[in-house]
């Protein structure tokens, strides 16, 4: 059965006229799959009985059932959702002063097997369709009754490798009639899919494009993401080079502190080389020790001076606030898999 949040305003327009309903319900269906969130058909009422079962009979509403739901002390909150086939993705709300950002997977596991990553482990299964994606976040927004205002595209998943859904599901939580969550609030990170990066730069997104950099050498950069074989990190920085000049967007470059491997001052001098005079932002992320993971965060003290260098030397550079590291909510923790029988 199709799945009514996979349709944007004009193909559910459409499809109700093929159904042989008025055009104009589509506009009220929309808003309460995208809007409203709501769990059930049912719930659509000021629609008749008939229409509602009509959409029953012809379109699963996907709705995802919250297998188990985690809250930090600090107030995060990891959700694990299963889809309707069964398969296990998770999200993560985070609540900060100015709003809630959510952080959403786009497939079901991973291809890229970085390293330091608990979603390379799980081996890649499929892509989540747009209104998977989309699902995350209503989900989560019923559940809290909280407006969540941020998007980011950081959970489970490579999104560029997912490039047509991943569009698709920013356009609907763009729409007016749904979440109406502006482009500037939503950032999609990528460990550097050339091809694709290119391509991003022509669809005139709002969004903020992250780069999972955290390496300014190819030798240290392959060894902790096998993507950088396919993509060294010359072409990625060409290609944001290209990004920069045709959206005129700054560019956010992650990088994971891992102790002894990226974290030297000969490190920080040939990022600053790398990066210098480039429209971005760099974001150090202690990196998060994973089960049976091969690298340990840097200490603080060296995060901070790897910092200070790069500062000095005009780029600018936050530490990213560790949130929900207690309940494995942050960054690369997200790999807990039923599927799996809990090998870990
Ligand atoms: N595949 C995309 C998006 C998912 S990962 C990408 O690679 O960017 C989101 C961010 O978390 C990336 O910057 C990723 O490198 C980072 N990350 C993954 N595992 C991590 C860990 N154990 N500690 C810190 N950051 C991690």
């Amino acid at each position: 059965m199709k799945n009514i949040k996979d349709l944007n305003l004009e193909e559910l327009e459409n499809e109700l006229i093929e159904l042989g309903e008025k055009k104009f319900r589509a506009k009220q269906i929309f808003k309460w799959v995208h809007n409203v969130g709501v769990r059930s058909f049912d719930e659509m009422t000021d629609l008749s009985i008939e229409l509602r079962k009509k959409l029953s009979l012809n379109y699963d509403l996907c709705v995802f059932k919250i297998l188990d739901k985690l809250v930090s002390v600090d107030g995060t909150i990891k959700y694990l959702f299963e889809l309707n086939d069964g398969n296990i993705i998770e999200s993560v709300v985070m609540r900060y002063k100015h709003g809630n950002t959510i952080c959403i997977s786009t497939q079901v596991g991973c291809k890229m097997g970085c390293k330091f990553c608990a979603s390379a482990k799980i081996g890649f299964v499929r892509d989540l369709t747009p209104g998977e994606i989309v699902e995350q976040v209503l989900c989560a927004t019923v559940d809290t009754k909280e407006r969540i205002s941020n998007v980011v595209y950081m959970g489970i998943g490579e999104p560029l490798d997912n490039y047509d859904n991943v569009l698709r599901s920013i356009k609907l939580l763009n729409h007016p009639h749904g979440l109406n969550i502006g482009g500037r609030h939503v950032s999609l990170s990528t460990s550097g899919i050339v091809p694709k990066i290119l391509k991003l730069a022509d669809e005139e997104l709002q969004a903020t494009l992250a780069i999972s950099l955290h390496a300014p050498e190819d030798k240290i950069r392959s060894s902790m993401m096998p993507v950088n074989d396919r993509y060294n990190i010359s072409q990625v920085i060409d290609a944001c080079k290209k990004y920069i000049e045709k959206t005129n967007r700054r560019i956010t470059f992650e990088y994971a502190m891992v102790d002894g491997v990226n974290d030297t001052k000969e490190c920080a001098e040939k990022l600053i080389k790398l990066l210098k005079g480039m429209l971005c932002h760099i974001n150090l992320i202690p990196v998060n020790k994973i089960k049976d993971g091969i690298y340990e965060k840097s200490d603080k003290k060296n995060i901070e001076r790897f910092r200070d260098i790069l500062m000095k030397n005009g780029l600018t550079v936050t530490i990213r606030r560790e949130l929900g590291s207690d309940i494995e909510a942050a960054c690369g923790q997200l790999r807990r898999n039923r599927m799996q029988k809990e090998s870990d």
